[in-house]
């Protein structure tokens, strides 16, 4: 039985502009339906890296946040603490750059909470007995919510094709350490020569595995079981992340986030995506290079697979643009595997389908 996917195009008047439709998605939607009085509803967002300017934006997110209120819900907005070591990186900075890229209270009507806290630390062991994992760790704001709505920006994504609604759940609620073992299947590495002895990461290992030799940390890889903890602690970014892993395991592993992302919700959860400014790489980056489609509209659905085939498909049908990544091939049937030729982007949806997170077959619902 395919899955419903509400569609709202770009298309605005007078007495309907992109806000209020919305505010339509919402309701035909029935999220208001996932929410029960004084529930803590967390809104997946993703504030943007410093510089980026193509992200959801917070007049949007507002948007919900007051339909959230009216249904007698406590909404927050929450995202995890990013790996790598940009503007996101521990709920200090992170949150500054929400405020500055227009996320504080008094703009979107609710506070941010950094999912994984202060330094990627808070957050909760979720079994889930799958192919790469047998635990998943979801910071825990985002864990102890009662209903999630995610709000994502489809776009494309330099590791996995592209970014919707799974991507966002799955490897955005991760905590750093979880995000380090999706990003890779090899352990880290000190950089002998950056080290300064402190021996910070020693003490924060949870297996034992680093010690001090001579002048610098050494890690023992045979005790070590690469959860990253090491390298969100170094204060001097001494401990190496490797970031090799293939595409399809990736996308395997964000599905397995989000499978326990999801696993305690009892299907309170809802998906709005955005397929506006396609910019070919992800929120992370601190930039946003030209769109690779024209905008396209806004989706809300309960079915988060549904939802990113559904966008996908859009994009697929839409014209390139010419001036963009995409090059001579506007007319190029795949954008995502234009840009990102050696990644199927497809392996997310059909793992995740076969985790039983939703259908590929959808219908979409004009409005
Ligand atoms: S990855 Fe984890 S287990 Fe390995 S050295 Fe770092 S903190 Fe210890
Ligand atoms: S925390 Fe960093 S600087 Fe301190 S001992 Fe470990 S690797 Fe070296």
């Amino acid at each position: 039985m395919p899955s419903e996917v509400y569609f709202s195009d770009m298309r605005t008047r007078a007495e309907l502009n992109l806000l209020d439709k919305v505010d339509r998605l919402f309701d035909a939607a029935g999220f208001a339906s996932l929410i029960d009085p004084g529930d803590f509803v967390a809104l997946k967002v993703h504030v943007g890296e410093a510089g980026n300017t193509t992200y959801v934006r917070p007049q949007f997110v507002r948007r919900v946040v007051d339909k959230v209120k009216a249904a007698s819900g406590k909404p927050f907005l929450t995202d995890a603490n990013t790996l790598y070591r940009g503007s996101r990186a521990n709920a200090v900075d992170h949150l500054r750059t929400a405020v500055e890229n227009g996320f504080g209270w008094a703009q979107v009507g609710a506070p941010v909470i950094i999912a994984d806290g202060l330094t990627g630390r808070d957050y909760v062991e979720v079994e889930v007995n799958l192919k790469h994992f047998q635990k998943v760790k979801i910071g825990s704001a985002a864990y102890h919510a009662d209903a999630l709505i995610t709000i994502s920006h489809f776009k494309g994504h330099e590791a996995v094709g592209f970014g919707g609604a799974l991507k966002n759940i799955g490897m955005g609620l991760g905590s750093r350490a979880a995000k380090q073992m999706m990003h890779s299947d090899l352990k880290p590495q000190v950089i002998t020569d950056k080290c300064t002895a402190c021996g910070r990461c020693t003490r924060w290992c949870p297996q034992q595995a680093i010690a001090l030799v001579e002048r610098h940390s050494v890690i023992n890889e045979a005790v070590c079981i690469g959860c990253g903890e090491c390298t969100i602690t170094c204060p001097v970014g001494a401990i190496r992340i490797n970031w090799k892993t293939s595409p399809e395991a990736i996308q395997e592993k964000i599905v397995e986030h989000a499978y326990g992302v999801l696993k305690g919700k009892g299907g309170k959860a809802g998906f709005l995506t955005f397929i506006m400014d396609v910019t070919p790489e992800c929120d992370c980056a601190s930039w946003s290079d030209a769109p690779l489609v024209p905008n396209i509209g806004i989706l809300a659905s309960r079915d988060p697979v549904a939802i990113d085939q559904a966008a996908a498909d859009l994009i697929l049908q839409a014209p390139g643009l010419p001036g963009t990544r995409l090059g001579e091939k506007t007319s190029a049937p795949d954008k995502f595997r234009t840009v990102y030729p050696h990644i199927d982007w497809s392996v997310q949806l059909a793992y995740a389908e076969k985790l039983g997170l939703g259908t590929r077959d959808y219908k979409l619902i004009r409005l």
